[in-house]
């Protein structure tokens, strides 16, 4: 019971910080949770807040916990993958020294049950192709196609951006991203 209770609280203490200041309560919650890190309850809890996976990844990292945070992230994918998670787990992977990793396999293993243009362009980049002189011009191609698909999308105003932000440039909204890219919308 004690447990549930950290996340819990802090959950609350970002939702009374945001309501009364009008900061991000993932920007609240995530440092106190690099402080003191009860993974297994507050990952579940946070992504349910629509935090996107990487700033869950930093305070993973601040609080040296990334094996831990990589087989909640990966639990949370098998049950709904979304770029956000992919993106996370490939870069936690990276930052790994165990060659065992998946890595950028992860996108070709997306593909298997999403036509993801941005996956693809993704997992391609990392190929070593037959007609290799042409790669790097097919490659431009289709980053340009891909890249505004890897946007998020201000749910308030539409505005589009290649970071997730807490307060909306376009319309000032709060917490007005979800932590899906454009192409998942
Ligand atoms: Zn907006």
């Amino acid at each position: 019971m004690n447990e549930l209770l950290y996340p819990a609280a802090v959950v609350l203490l970002g939702y009374v910080v945001l309501g009364i200041t009008g900061f991000g309560s993932a920007l609240v919650i995530v440092p106190l949770l690099a402080w003191r890190w009860p993974l297994a309850e507050v990952v579940p809890l946070v992504l349910l807040l629509d935090v996107p996976a990487s700033l869950l990844l930093e305070a993973a990292a601040a609080s040296g916990r990334n094996d831990e945070a990589r087989a909640l992230l990966e639990g949370h994918y098998e049950r709904a993958p979304s770029l956000d998670l992919l993106e996370a787990l490939v870069a936690l992977d990276r930052t790994s020294d165990d060659a065992q990793r998946p890595g950028r396999e992860r996108y070709a293993l997306h593909l298997a049950h999403e036509p993801s243009l941005v996956a693809a362009t993704q997992w391609l980049s990392g190929e070593r192709l037959a007609h290799e002189n042409f790669h790097p011009a097919i490659q431009r191609a289709l980053d340009q196609a891909a890249k505004p698909l890897m946007r998020y999308r201000c749910a308030a105003c539409g505005f589009e951006a290649r970071q997730h932000f807490w307060q909306c440039p376009g319309c000032q909204s709060w917490d007005s991203y979800p932590p899906r890219r454009i192409e998942e919308l």
